[in-house]
């Protein structure tokens, strides 16, 4: 018999990893919070994005860059599953630039990234002519972009929906609005999962996927789970016709229902997520420089979103040393990194011979 899993966290990070362990062959049953949580899988962007990631730390560019690789896949199978769309497009994304000396520095990163990768690390450097040719709507401050080939996005919503629809039809439980307090070892050895009315579960396993929740939970496995909260906030415009923009960017795109997304602010806020003024204004303004048709374009909705930062940006996976069979799996960009924890993280997780070596995500980094 294959350990059954408990999966402490339900937004795309622990769904993705139940998805692979259901697969596997395991028993899993996803332990969810409520609407009163902080869950960054409802309020992100949807990029599905290898750019900048790692630029000074190749092997989670090397990582993201398996996940990016694995994503197509990973899209066919839930939809096939689902019958949903995940309107996943990789065709390319930007980085664009205001300054030329800027742009320099940042091509530099990605040289020295991809001497240390020893690999066709993919970006390629776009001026303003080349940029134009492809998006003629850019505005007169922008100096080029750089362009990565491989990147893309997704409707992450559809992606969260989709995850847990596919668990569900392929035996995995998932117990939503309940609220973990406790887990640890029975004299058995089995763990038991403790929730706030007062319910147990009992698994062989336990994967501790609970976003900002791990802060909390963490300790009580022996994890030191350092992760912090940044605020992201986010504006989306009505509906436009399609293919106004042909690719996103790290801070612009149009969705699959024809809005324009913007943003990536970054504040320390600790847990207030509202939106402000102050911010929403300097991202819409920093949106219309790349795309000055965005200021006759009437903004519709915009959110504040929590994301769950390590100290040093990169994710944590770890096996606890005090609880054996209790795992920490943590990340920024967990809608990029969904296809590795799907097809990948499982194998680390049962210790297979052909595991991905993740001993650089270890918690004695920090
Ligand atoms: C503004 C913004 C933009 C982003 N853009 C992108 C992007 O473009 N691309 C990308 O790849 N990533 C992006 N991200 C990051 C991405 O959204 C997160 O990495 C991802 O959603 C994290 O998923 P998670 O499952 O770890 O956390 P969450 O989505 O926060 O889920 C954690 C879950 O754990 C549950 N939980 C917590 N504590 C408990 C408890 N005690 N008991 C039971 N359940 C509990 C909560 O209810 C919640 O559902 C963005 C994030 C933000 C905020």
């Amino acid at each position: 018999m294959k350990p059954e899993y408990i999966v402490v966290g339900g937004g795309v990070v622990g769904c993705a990893v139940a998805y692979g362990l259901l697969k596997a062959g395991h028993k899993v049953t996803v332990l969810d919070g409520g609407d009163s949580a902080h869950r960054a899988s409802r309020g992100n962007f949807g990029l599905v994005w290898l750019s900048s990631k790692g630029l000074d730390a190749p092997h989670y560019a090397a990582w993201t860059r398996r996940s990016i690789n694995l994503w197509r896949n990973l899209a066919d199978e839930l939809e096939e599953l689902t019958g949903d769309n995940l309107n996943l497009v990789q065709q390319g994304g930007y980085d664009f630039h205001f300054c030329e000396q800027e742009m320099a520095a940042k091509v530099r990163q990605y040289e020295a990234l991809r001497e240390q990768l020893g690999t066709d690390h993919p970006y390629e450097i776009w001026d303003r002519e080349r940029l134009l040719a492809e998006e003629p709507e850019i505005g007169p401050e922008v100096v080029g972009a750089i362009y990565g080939p491989e990147d893309g996005h997704v409707n992450p919503l559809k992606l969260l929906r989709t995850y847990i629809a596919a668990i569900q039809s392929i035996g995995g439980k998932v117990v939503a609005g309940v609220n973990v307090v406790d887990a640890s070892k029975d004299s058995s050895g089995r763990f038991e999962v403790l929730l706030e009315d007062g319910t147990r579960y009992h698994s062989d396993k336990v994967i501790l996927s609970a976003g900002l929740g791990a802060a909390t939970l963490g300790p009580k496995l022996g994890f030191v789970a350092p992760v912090s909260a940044q605020k992201g906030q986010v504006l989306i415009t009505e509906k436009l016709p399609p293919n106004k923009l042909k690719r996103p960017s790290g801070i612009i795109r149009q969705v699959d229902e024809g809005g324009i997304q913007i943003g990536d602010s970054k504040e320390n806020q600790g847990l207030d997520d509202s939106d402000t003024l102050e911010v929403t204004a300097a991202i819409a303004e920093r949106a219309i420089a790349v795309y000055p048709f965005l200021a006759q374009t009437k903004l519709v909705r915009s959110w504040g979103s929590i994301r769950i930062i390590s100290p040093d940006g990169v994710p944590i996976y770890q096996q606890s040393k005090t609880n054996q069979g209790a795992y920490l799996v943590s990340c920024h960009s967990g809608i990029t990194l969904a296809a590795a924890h799907s097809y990948l993280l499982p194998y680390w997780l049962e210790g297979a011979v052909d595991a991905p070596d993740l001993e650089l995500f270890s918690e004695d980094r920090f």
